[in-house]
C-alpha cells in the first residue's frame, strides 16, 4: 500500500513538473498562410497556431470545412486580414458558436483602391506588414495580458527584422533602371509592392482571383504590355499559370519566375514564412528585370 502511494505521489509531481505542453497554449486562428506565419512569430512558444488557408492556396476563393469551424469554435483569439480579403470568414465565425476574440490585422493601414475596390493584399509592403505585426502583438497582450511583455518583444525583434529587409528592398530596387520596373503577374495582388518601392505591376486579371479577363481586355493589356516593354511576366503559386503563359507567347516577353502573392509556399519551398516569401520575391524580380537590361 506504501509503496503505491510513493507511485502515485511520484506519478502525480512528474505531471506538475511538465513543462508547457500543447493544452496550455493559447488557441490562436489565423485566416491565411501569411498572416499565420506572422502571429506564429509573434506568440512563439505561448500559442498554437491554425492556419485556414494553407500553403499554395487561394483565400479569394475558399470554403472552409468541418474542421476549420471546429478550430475557429476552439480559439481563443482569431486573426483576419479584413479589407474584404475573406469573403468566407464571418459566415464561419457566425456559425461557429466561438466565443473567441475576432481582431482585423491591417487596423490603421490606409488601404489601396483599385478601380474603386478596396486592395486587400497590404501585406505585400513590409512597412504594412510592421503594421500587421504591431496589431497582432498588441491584440495579443489583450487576449492574453500575463504575456503581454513577451509578445511585445518577440513584435520587436521581428519588426526590426523586417524593417532591414525594407532597407535592402529599397536599395536593391533603386538600382534598377526607371524604365526596367514594369512585370507583370497573374492577378492584381501587387499594387501595394509596387506603391511602396516603386515599381509597376499589370494582371490581366483584377484583385481577386474570381473574375476571368474577357478576350477584349487581354488583347488591350497584350497590346499595351508590347508598348511598354514590360521586363519580365511572374506566374504565381496560387493561380493557374495559363493566362500568363499565354500572354508570354504573344508578347514574346519572357517569365522570370514563379512568385508569391497570396500564400506561403508548401514546407522545403523557398516562401515557407512571410519574411523568406518577401525575399524570394524580391530576388525573383530583381533578377529577371536585372537580365533584361
Ligand atoms: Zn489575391
Amino acid at each position: 500500500m506504501k509503496k503505491l502511494f510513493s507511485a502515485l505521489l511520484i506519478a502525480g509531481l512528474a505531471l506538475w513538473a511538465v513543462p508547457a505542453s500543447a493544452h496550455d497554449k493559447i488557441k490562436v486562428v489565423a485566416s491565411f498562410s501569411i498572416l499565420g506565419d506572422m502571429v506564429q512569430q509573434v506568440t512563439g512558444e505561448l500559442a498554437e497556431v491554425t492556419t485556414i488557408v494553407g500553403p499554395d492556396a487561394d483565400a479569394h476563393v475558399y470554403t472552409p470545412n468541418a474542421a476549420d469551424a471546429k478550430a475557429v469554435a476552439d480559439a481563443k483569439v482569431i486573426f483576419v486580414n479584413g479589407l474584404g480579403f475573406e469573403t468566407w470568414s464571418q459566415t464561419l465565425i457566425d456559425n461557429s458558436g466561438t466565443k473567441a476574440k475576432v481582431y482585423v490585422a491591417t487596423e490603421g493601414i490606409t488601404p489601396l483602391k483599385v478601380d474603386g475596390e478596396t486592395d486587400p493584399h497590404a501585406w505585400n509592403t513590409l512597412t504594412n506588414g510592421m503594421i500587421y505585426v504591431n496589431n497582432i502583438a498588441k491584440s495579443m497582450a489583450e487576449a492574453d495580458p500575463d504575456h503581454a511583455d513577451a509578445y511585445k518583444a518577440n513584435a520587436k525583434a521581428y519588426n526590426e527584422r523586417l524593417k532591414a529587409l525594407h532597407d535592402r528592398a529599397v536599395a536593391e530596387i533603386a538600382k534598377l533602371p526607371a524604365d526596367s520596373r514594369t512585370v507583370v503577374t497573374a492577378h492584381d495582388a501587387f499594387g501595394y509592392l509596387a506603391n511602396g518601392y516603386g515599381m509597376t505591376f499589370l494582371a490581366p486579371v483584377g484583385i481577386d482571383t474570381e473574375a476571368e479577363p474577357s478576350a477584349k481586355q487581354l488583347a488591350d493589356l497584350i497590346d499595351h504590355l508590347k508598348k511598354v516593354k514590360a521586363g519580365a511576366l511572374f506566374v504565381e503559386n496560387i493561380t493557374s499559370p495559363a493566362l500568363v503563359e499565354q500572354i508570354s507567347r504573344e508578347t514574346g516577353i519572357k517569365i522570370g519566375g514563379k512568385i508569391y502573392s497570396d500564400a506561403l509556399s508548401e514546407r522545403g519551398g523557398p516562401a515557407t514564412s512571410y519574411e523568406k516569401m518577401f525575399e524570394h520575391n524580391l530576388t525573383t524580380l530583381i533578377t529577371a528585370l536585372g537580365k533584361q537590361s
